[in-house]
């Protein structure tokens, strides 16, 4: 496992940007988990699924490939039954649907397995909310990584309006605030695998750290 990377932390931590930077400057493959999720919710969303029906999202996973790579410029690429849907996997619509598969047990348990299949191909940055606890819970690398909610609400305005997903106008920073600690919750209290530290985890607070630092800091434990 020493060439695994596992990452966790909570929505607007700064996590991706670390990972993806992590990953470049070691020639790694960047693992975006929550995008696996996020396609699988756009797949059920195309196909009209009830969202609420523990069944039919079992079944969903289980008839569903799903496959994480990087292109040459370490652009990630998220295939949904080798569409790659990374363009089409994070409007706040969408964002806001992805814990009723997050929620169930089965769907998790073939993305771990996805997941692990995918850690075999060796030298990944995988980052998610059980990456640390329950997917690779071995790795010799392990961070979570952690900012004030304030500082993640700030974080995740800027992304919104620079990536397009929102205009200026549709959202105001309490809303965006109240967005974040919902998913939070929902991530920290559900059932199974909920988002926590482990123990063994490397805590990064990186409120007031420049993305330079946090990169270097998680770079200074990989041997
Ligand atoms: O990381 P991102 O914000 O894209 O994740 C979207 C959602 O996917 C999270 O809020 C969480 O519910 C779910 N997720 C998860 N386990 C992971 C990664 C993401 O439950 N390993």
């Amino acid at each position: 496992m020493d060439s695994i990377i596992a990452i966790d932390g909570p929505a607007g931590s700064g996590k991706s940007t670390v990972a993806r930077l992590v990953a470049k400057k070691l020639s790694f493959t960047y693992v975006d988990t929550g995008a696996m999720y996020r396609a699988l919710t756009l797949k059920a969303i195309r196909e009209g699924i009830n969202l609420q029906d523990e069944n039919e999202l079992a079944n969903l996973a289980k008839r569903t490939a799903l496959d994480v790579t990087n292109d040459k410029n370490g652009n990630i690429k998220v295939l949904l039954d080798n569409e790659d849907v990374a363009g089409f996997i994070r409007t706040p619509e969408l964002t806001a649907k992805v814990h009723y598969l997050a929620g169930v047990g089965r769907v998790r348990k073939k993305m771990v397995k996805s997941q692990r299949k995918i850690g075999q191909r060796g030298r990944c940055v995988f980052e998610g909310r059980d990456i640390t606890t329950v997917v690779f819970p071995e790795s010799k690398y392990k961070f979570y990584i952690d900012a004030s909610l304030k500082e993640r609400t700030n974080r995740r305005y800027k992304e919104l309006i620079e990536t397009g997903e929102i205009n200026p106008e549709d959202k105001t920073l309490d809303e965006i605030e109240t967005d974040i600690r919902v998913r939070d919750s929902k991530d920290k209290t559900r059932d199974i695998a909920p988002l926590r530290r482990a123990e063994d985890a490397i805590y990064i607070d990186t409120t007031d750290m420049a993305i330079e630092e946090v990169i270097n800091e998680v770079c200074s434990y990989i041997k």
